[in-house]
């Protein structure tokens, strides 16, 4: 209570601003914003560091739900983005810069066509399209927990609580998580659980001839994170191609955070399609669809239409450019694997000093804090934590300088390029600072 009391008395303007938003569906401009106490306006952003309305000062470990991995204001995004608005932002015709992106992509996750949309959502619900078409089977799979953007075939146990009809760990039952999705379209997903290839090897035999494909995120990034237990990506290809089904890796939010080539990289598993989205525009909203040449000539051949007015954006090609080839260098990820190491010691420090049952879990530049005693494999072991601990850990961090997304029991931190030690320090001192409040 104290802290959302100190937070309230820092945002008077944050508060006005919201009051005066009544034509702004709930105060804010997405669900996500509206938070608890209230939501945070920005004025602007540099390096770093963001400046709110109120004119407070944070390190920014939001990174506006993952994608400011850049940074804020990178000079190479403003210079690209510049020249670029000088010569007009669009003709729904390609330009220049998508040849550059495709190709740096194609390098990166060794698939060799690529097409672009607006958002993560536009991302893998072309996926989960792509996946029908090419085999003409409609049921897809997809894990609990897991979030793939607000369309229909994904929506389905984002987040279900435990008093939810959640049914059993081995077969969750589907948990609609939004209102205005038939069930007619989910009873075509066959919700799973992370980690379990046994469940899925089950599944493909209960419907031969049936299953497209699955949707996955290689590291699961919407419960805290979950990492892949070993063997098990490479096990969900192998099992997915023996029944004639794909995968596809939503790489939304783990695509050029974790590293250079996303966990398909880091793991040596290429799945059929990748999707991309966030952090891969530097700031400004793209997104991508990687693929075989055996799915991905659908699109070539119009069996599948991957249309849209903003696809291939000049403006957000030109900041994807500068994003791939001039600001996620060699050199940009060995600064971040600096940081997520200074980032993990100081936290795990402060574990240890007051013998808390808490760890830390990274991702290359992303990581949390999991306040459950056991490591984590699945939703289901995730269910359990209590989400006052996130909850606490944001306003602490916010009410001394460091910004954090709002969500804390499922969401993660994000470094930039261009954050430094001090930055971390900040971030640890507050969570030492949290951690003495809540064993004094
Ligand atoms: N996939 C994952 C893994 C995500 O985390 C998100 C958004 O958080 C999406 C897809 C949807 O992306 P967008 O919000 O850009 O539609």
């Amino acid at each position: 209570a104290e802290e959302t009391e100190a937070f309230v008395a820092r945002q008077p303007t944050s508060r006005a601003f919201r009051d005066r938003a009544t034509h702004l569906a709930g105060g804010a401009t997405s669900n996500w914003q509206i938070a608890d106490p209230q939501p945070v306006w920005i004025s602007h952003g540099r390096g770093s560091r963001i400046w709110d309305v109120d004119g407070c000062e944070y390190s920014d470990f939001h990174g506006g739900y993952g994608v400011a991995l850049a940074g804020h204001a990178h000079p190479a995004i403003v210079a690209a983005v510049t020249e670029r608005v000088g010569r007009g932002t669009h003709f729904a015709q390609p330009t220049e810069d998508a040849i550059a992106v495709a190709d740096n992509l194609a390098e990166r996750f060794g698939l060799p066509l690529w097409r672009f949309g607006n958002s993560g959502t536009e991302a893998t619900m072309d996926a989960v399209h792509l996946m029908r078409a090419a085999t003409g089977r409609s049921r897809i799979l997809k894990v609990e927990g897991g979030y793939h953007g607000h369309h229909d075939s994904v929506e389905v146990s984002v987040l279900p609580e435990a008093d939810d009809d959640i049914g059993p760990r081995e077969r969750p039952h589907n948990v609609l998580d939004n209102s205005g999705i038939p069930t007619e379209i989910t009873d075509l997903v066959t919700v799973v659980p992370f980690n379990d290839l046994e469940v899925v090897a089950q599944v493909l035999d209960e419907h031969p001839g049936e299953v497209a494909g699955m949707i996955v995120e290689p590291v699961m990034m919407n419960a805290g994170i979950i990492h892949p237990l070993p063997g098990y990506l490479a096990g969900l290809k192998e099992l997915l191609h023996r029944h004639g089904a794909l995968l596809a890796f939503d790489e939304v939010k783990t695509g050029m955070t974790v590293g250079p080539s996303g966990v398909t990289g880091i793991q040596g598993v290429t799945p059929d399609l990748v999707c991309l989205a966030k952090a891969i525009g530097g700031g400004v909203s793209t997104a991508a669809i990687g693929g075989t040449d055996e799915v991905m000539s659908l699109i070539a051949d119009g069996g599948y239409e991957q249309v849209g007015t903003f696809n291939g954006n000049p403006l957000a090609m030109a900041a994807a450019r500068a994003m791939l080839t001039e600001v996620l260098t060699p050199a940009a990820y060995t600064h971040l694997e600096h940081l997520r190491t200074r980032m993990e010691t100081g936290l795990q420090g402060v574990i240890d000093e007051h013998a808390l049952p808490w760890r830390v879990i990274t991702a290359g530049a992303k990581g949390c804090v999991s306040f459950l005693p056991d490591e984590v494999h699945d939703f289901r072991d995730f269910l359990t934590l209590d989400g006052r601990y996130g909850h606490a850990h944001w306003l602490v961090q916010h009410n001394r300088g460091a910004f954090l997304p709002p969500w804390g029991k499922v969401e993660q931190w994000l470094m930039s390029v261009q954050h430094t030690d001090e930055d971390v320090d900040r971030f640890v001192a507050n969570f030492a600072h949290l951690a003495e409040r809540l064993t004094r």
